[in-house]
């Protein structure tokens, strides 16, 4: 596994086209693109790691996964009645279908669906105390209590945030927020602006594997669902195609920062900031794509299936 973290590491490092890194939130645009990471954590909690993966980056839409966990926790199954669970095949910010669907988004990981998910954990509480919650949530899911948010990237996608705060308003129209838009988009945006590390997220990925000790977090039948929803739903209008090359359920965020999820196995990190036409990290989902390939690792093959050699 070490060898084989090493190897798409050193290949994702020489290849020359890196994406493009997110420019709309002003305080992302000035990252180095030339930055990858890898870790997997498996379900035992033993973590391989290559790369950049101890440096910190904003997980961004990655948060949406712990953002639904939270939400599920609160209200169950109620939360299907004012978000769907369908791709939409459109971009993680469109309002297109919004109007046509009187409100109700079609999945918790677009950023309409997200919006709901944010103010569902958020009713009742104040913004600081629902945050606090997403934060006990991730830390402990990581074991780690050093994890935070990054005030200065929240600041800064609360005030560019014009397409959010439309969707936002667009919602409330509807009757499908319950808090003010500006404490759901203040929630949202500082939950956004989580930071991790791969090594940190890998091990955050893990309440979504089947390990024994994550199960007070979510339990067996929702982690089933919140996986098929990263597959179906993860990469937005790249989703078909992330799940047509990796094979895996993955949640990718603007950040760059990808969390894919090999059932029963290992919950890996991979980061390059440098995004692909759908926002997608551009190295990081050619590295899942080659590591893959390589150990075999698809929720669509034989289990013990290992194509290329002995991992
Ligand atoms: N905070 C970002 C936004 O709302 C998250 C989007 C993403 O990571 N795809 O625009």
């Amino acid at each position: 596994m070490q060898n084989l973290l090493n190897d798409i590491s050193a290949q994702a490092s020489a290849e020359p086209d890196k994406g493009n890194v997110a420019t709309y939130i002003p305080e992302l645009a000035g990252i180095d693109p030339n930055q990858f990471g890898i870790a997997i954590a498996l379900a035992d909690g033993q973590v391989f790691t290559a790369g950049d993966a101890d440096v910190p980056f904003s997980i961004q839409s990655v948060s949406k996964v712990f953002a639904l966990a939270l939400a599920l926790g609160r209200v169950g199954d109620q939360l299907w009645q004012r978000v769907g669970r369908e791709p939409s095949g459109l971009a993680f910010d469109s309002i297109l279908l919004l109007e046509r669907e009187n409100g109700v988004p079609r999945n918790p990981f677009i950023n309409a669906g997200a919006l709901v998910t944010t103010d569902t954990y958020l009713a009742g509480s104040s913004p600081r105390e629902a945050l606090g919650e997403l934060l006990r949530f991730v830390r402990a899911a990581a074991d780690d209590d050093s994890i935070h948010m990054n005030e200065k990237v929240a600041r800064s996608e609360i005030a560019t945030g014009h397409r959010n705060f439309s969707l936002a308003h667009y919602l409330a129209s509807h009757g499908n927020l319950r808090a003010s838009v500006d404490k759901v988009l203040g929630t949202y945006c500082h939950q956004c602006a989580v930071e991790m590390t791969c090594r940190q997220l890998a091990l955050a990925g893990r309440f979504l594997v089947d390990a024994d000790d994550m199960l007070a977090l979510v339990s067996i039948e929702r982690r089933r669902r919140i996986n098929a929803l990263m597959m179906t739903c993860g990469h937005y209008d790249g989703s078909g195609d992330f799940a047509f090359r990796v094979g895996m359920p993955g949640k990718s965020g603007v950040g760059g920062g990808i969390l894919v999820i090999s059932p029963g196995r290992a919950s890996i990190a991979v980061w390059s900031p440098g995004l692909n036409r759908y926002g997608n990290s551009k190295l990081g989902t050619e590295a899942m794509e080659l590591f893959a390939r390589k150990t075999g690792w698809s929720v669509f093959g034989v289990p013990h299936m290992q194509i290329e050699g002995d991992v």
